[in-house]
Formats: C-alpha cells, structure tokens, sequence
C-alpha cells in the first residue's frame, strides 16, 4: 500500500481524528478520498477496523490510533474502551459532533485529545466554549473537513469570546487533559482532592459532576454568580459550574441535597464502572440522606455486599 508523501508526527495529546485530518490536510487530500482509495467504507465514526490500513497509509503506530480510538468492551455493549481507560455510554467517548477550539488550533495546529470527550465543553486554556458549529454556516463541526482549522464551507473557523470559568472547571479541564495524554496516573490537583476520593474513574467523577450540577440555579446560589446557560451546548458547561460550585459546598457542610440529582446518583450505585465508583457513590447517598432503597432494592444491596467482599 502507498503511504502518504509527506508523513507527520503525532503528538501525545492529539486525537486520532484530528491527526489523520491534519495528515490528510498536509498531503492535499481529503479523508473521504482516502477512504475511496482504500476501499473503507464510509462512516463518519472512525472505527477500529479501517485503523490498520490508516496506520499504514500515515506511517503512524497502529497502538497510537487504536488507543485514541473508542471501542466497545467484551464485557459489554454499553461499556467503551479509550485512552486505556473505560466509559460508560457511546456518548462519552464518541460525541455525535466534534468540538474544537479553534485558539488551541491556530495556536498548536493540531486537534487535541480531550476534544473528543462528550462532556468536554470549554478551553481552560483560552478560557472559551469549545465550538461544535461553524460560525459562517451552521454545519456541524466534522472530523472529515477540509483541514483542522477550516469548514466544509472554507472559511476558517472563528473563535469565540472568552466566559468567565470558575479555578475549579479550569482545574478539572486541565487535570482531565493531561491526566488522557498521560499513560501514568496524574495527581488530583488540591482543589478537586478537596472533593472527590483518589481513584475514582474520570467517568465517575463527571457523572458525579452531572447529577450535582443538572438542576437549575437556586435562587441563593443565584447571589453566589452561578447562572443557567439557555443553549444545550453552553449548558454542558454551566452544569460543569454548578456541579463542581455544589461539591464544594457538600465538602463544606453544606445541606444542598435538593440540588441534586438522586436518580442520577443512585444509578452510579449500580452502575458505576469499578467497586471503587460505586462505593463512592454510595457513600454519597447515604451522606445525603438519599432514599435509595425504593426502586432498586436488589440491585443496590448486591453493590453494598460487593463492599463487604
Ligand atoms: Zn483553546
Ligand atoms: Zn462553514
């Protein structure tokens, strides 16, 4: 098989998409072309099973993709495989749109890692929502476009104004950025240790995030600056806020438990992807005062004996 003329080195934190993009882009070829080519058919997820032709094509280590690259789990449907960790729910991993930051683009000329995660809403680094539309015409941000930076219309993609972001999303950004380029474990930074327990999965602690920050400002934490975003993609970022503002009111004693959203929560008590998540939260259930023997009674109590074992 032919390789690209021009090959390029991936960079840690770069996501397997947006380095083929870039690759495609330096070569003055487009993914689809490549596909064609190839003979892959054409999805717009990029899927394990074109990885070892694309390996091959860009010259890049077939690991390197296959690791930035969600993949369903044996154990089950609902479970994904990414960055060597595992998430819960095809969403998470693989957002039906992409995001970029297109400071970070036009600053580091590549897509970063982080990008790709569902729950990923904003740029600590720029201070910004990522972007997941183009400002001149309203298509979806694609990972099949014509160069990392530019549209399927051809106009560059405009940055957007800079949002006031709490120390504490910007902590929780940038640990989850570098703690995904890492392969070794990277250290809570004190604000979030204040928080959350020591290994607990990302997955867990965005949940966590989720079911704290999902319901709307109280009107006292209205005077604390908090503020409900009316768009669903500025929203993922307030719930970010508010989730992140209302875990460090629980730390401090706080009675916030109507803010909160038990189902969510309660779900984690079952669900969550290792012992050590669902026995977070359960503990934060019961430190709640949660009613959460009421619709799942069985299942919860095979997580509680799970603790015992
Ligand atoms: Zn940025
Ligand atoms: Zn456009």
């Amino acid at each position: 098989m032919q390789r690209l003329s021009i090959v390029l080195d991936p960079r840690n934190d770069e996501s397997a998409t947006g380095f083929l993009l870039r690759s495609f882009a330096r070569n003055r070829t487009r993914a689809m072309t490549v596909f064609n080519a190839l003979q892959i058919p054409w999805q717009p997820d990029l899927h394990h099973a074109a990885l070892p032709m694309l390996s091959e094509l860009a010259d890049v280590d077939l690991h390197w993709l296959q690791s930035r690259t969600p993949v369903q789990t044996v154990e089950s449907r609902q479970l994904w495989s990414w960055r060597g960790r595992v998430w819960r729910g095809h969403q998470t991993v693989r957002p039906t749109g992409m995001r970029i930051c297109p400071a970070c683009i036009h600053e580091f000329g590549y897509c970063r890692l982080e990008w790709d995660l569902g729950f990923y809403a904003a740029c600590p680094l720029h201070r910004s929502l990522l972007v997941n539309h183009c400002g001149a015409c309203g298509r979806a941000v694609r990972w099949h476009r014509p160069s990392t930076d530019v549209c399927a219309c051809k106009r560059v993609f405009s940055r957007t104004p800079a949002i006031d972001m709490s120390a504490m999303s910007i902590s929780w950004l940038t640990w989850v950025a570098s703690s995904l380029s890492s392969d070794a474990d990277v250290d809570l930074p004190t604000d979030l240790r204040s928080v959350f327990p020591p290994h607990l999965s990302i997955d867990a602690m965005w949940r966590t995030i989720h079911a704290f920050g999902a319901r709307p400002v109280t009107a006292s934490e209205g005077d604390c600056g908090l503020r409900d975003e009316s768009t669903e993609h500025a929203d993922l970022f307030s719930i970010t806020e508010r989730g992140l503002f209302r875990l460090r009111a629980l730390a401090d004693g706080d009675n916030i438990r109507d803010s909160v959203h038990a189902s969510a929560l309660r779900l984690m008590c079952t669900r969550g992807i290792s012992a050590m998540d669902r026995r977070w939260a359960l503990q934060l259930v019961s430190r709640m005062g949660i009613p959460y023997k009421t619709s799942n009674d069985t299942k919860v109590y095979d997580a509680q004996r799970e603790l015992f074992e």
